[in-house]
């Protein structure tokens, strides 16, 4: 099945700022029953859900083209891409895998090289010693175990070398379109919490609790958006309240006035 290429001509959205002008001629969400300005009682699941649909709902048109950062051709490519976007930013992971696909076509190419070249390729993405042994090993099992090809089953997916839950998500989402789950990355987990659709920073807590409360067939774009809100608007060391369209909703939890 062909995979998706996100690029930024394809990606509208991702250069254009939620804004609350640009949110001025849509419909503005109710305040939330986990607002500041609400009693501070513990919120019902149900109340819950209806602020993650508020919350969805307003992403998505904001960011209605939203996509992964990672460039790729092939759900291999993802793979590879994703294994090497640990601890490392999407714009050098990016650059390298640029190089590194244009030398490594398919697994069988990656499993024959040594890993010493492999290392040299990969590390300016930082861990590069791990990184090359697992991207060596997980080309390896493709070949003996799946014929080259990348698995379309999570099993499958989170047994191979340097695969995890995250990983398998993306690759199942956004190169087959499959959703397994909700991509939590260092944007999805932050944004959850200071939203309160999650009291939990460990990322396996906080995707159970976004599968609660995000439809299944929300899951794949939700993590897209929520990744360019945080880029864009909701940073981590300074979030733009004044301009985000998610204010009269968000409990903003954490952030300091
Ligand atoms: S920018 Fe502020 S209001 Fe918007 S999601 Fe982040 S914390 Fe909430």
């Amino acid at each position: 099945m062909p995979s998706k290429r996100a690029s930024s001509a394809t990606r509208p959205a991702a250069t254009s700022p939620a804004t609350r002008q640009s949110a001025a001629k849509k419909p503005q969400p109710k305040p939330s029953p986990l607002n500041k300005t609400a009693p501070q009682k513990p919120a019902t699941s149900s109340e819950l859900k209806k602020v993650a649909s508020q919350i969805v709902r307003q992403l998505k048109a904001d960011f209605p083209d939203a996509d992964c950062a990672l460039v790729h051709q092939t759900p291999f490519q993802l793979l590879i891409a994703t294994i090497l976007s640990a601890q490392c930013t999407d714009e050098r992971v990016n650059l390298v895998c640029k190089e590194l696909f244009r030398k490594y076509k398919k697994p069988a190419d990656f499993a024959a090289a040594p890993v010493e070249e492999l290392e040299v390729a990969v590390k300016s993405t930082g861990f590069y010693r791990n990184k090359a042994k697992n991207i060596k090993a997980c080309s390896t099992e493709l070949v003996e175990r799946f014929k080259g090809q990348v698995p379309q089953e999570l099993d499958a997916l989170v047994s191979l070398a340097g695969v995890g839950r995250k990983t398998a998500n993306v690759v199942l989402g956004t190169a087959f379109g499959i959703p397994t789950g909700v991509v939590v990355d260092t944007h999805v987990g932050r944004l959850s919490l200071r939203m309160g659709l999650t009291q939990h920073t460990d990322p396996v807590k906080v995707e159970q609790d976004l599968m609660q409360l995000v439809p299944q067939d929300e899951w794949i774009e939700f993590s897209h958006r929520l990744i360019l809100h945080g880029r864009q608007v909701c940073a981590a060391r300074k979030p733009a309240c004044e301009r985000c369209t998610l204010e009269k909703i968000c409990p903003r939890r954490g952030v300091k006035p």
